[in-house]
């Protein structure tokens, strides 16, 4: 595997020679996911491995992993979002090829001109966010502590202390 990541690549190709990347990429290069973000620094660990499967399927499998700041669309405070995902797209030339894909497979359509691996890894990003990202459930903004995460769940042992003192 070689640690770097091209910034296009010619998919069938690279599946033929059964060539593999791993690098990391900047959250500021995914324009279409920057608008979305509370902060674009950081980056993402990627990894591309192209081949031939044991069907003949020209294949793209890979994994991305890191964490994006998202806005909670509850509390409308900044969330963290680990992402640490796998992908396989069957490599198709039309768009009538998609039922041959076997399962599992994403379908990759190209038209032989290179494709952006900044594109392709952002397409699979987006596809993995929630469509309304917010705070777990018991988390964060359902206490009504917007802005600092609070435990809620845990019992407070100075509950009791606390009746007793008002009775008095
Ligand atoms: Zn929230």
């Amino acid at each position: 595997m070689l640690d770097c990541l091209p910034e296009m690549v010619e998919p069938l190709g690279l599946a033929e020679a059964g060539r593999s990347f791993r690098g990391r990429i900047s959250v500021n290069g995914l324009s279409r996911l920057v608008p979305m973000l509370v902060t674009d620094s950081g980056e993402l660990a990627v990894t591309l491995e192209f081949g031939i499967d044991e069907r003949r399927v020209a294949v793209v499998s890979g994994s991305i992993s890191g964490s994006l700041g998202l806005v909670c669309q509850r509390c409308l405070a900044a969330m963290d979002f680990p992402l640490d995902l796998r992908f396989r797209l069957g490599i198709i030339h039309s768009e009538s090829q998609i039922d041959q894909l076997p399962d599992g497979y994403e379908p990759l359509l190209i038209t032989g001109e290179p494709i952006a691996v900044y594109g392709l890894i952002e397409d699979e990003v987006l596809l993995a966010l929630p469509a309304i990202p917010a705070h777990a459930e018991g988390e964060h903004c359902e206490t009504g502590y917007k802005g600092q995460a609070q435990p809620e769940e845990r019992p407070n042992p100075f509950a009791v202390l606390e009746k007793l003192k008002s009775r008095t």
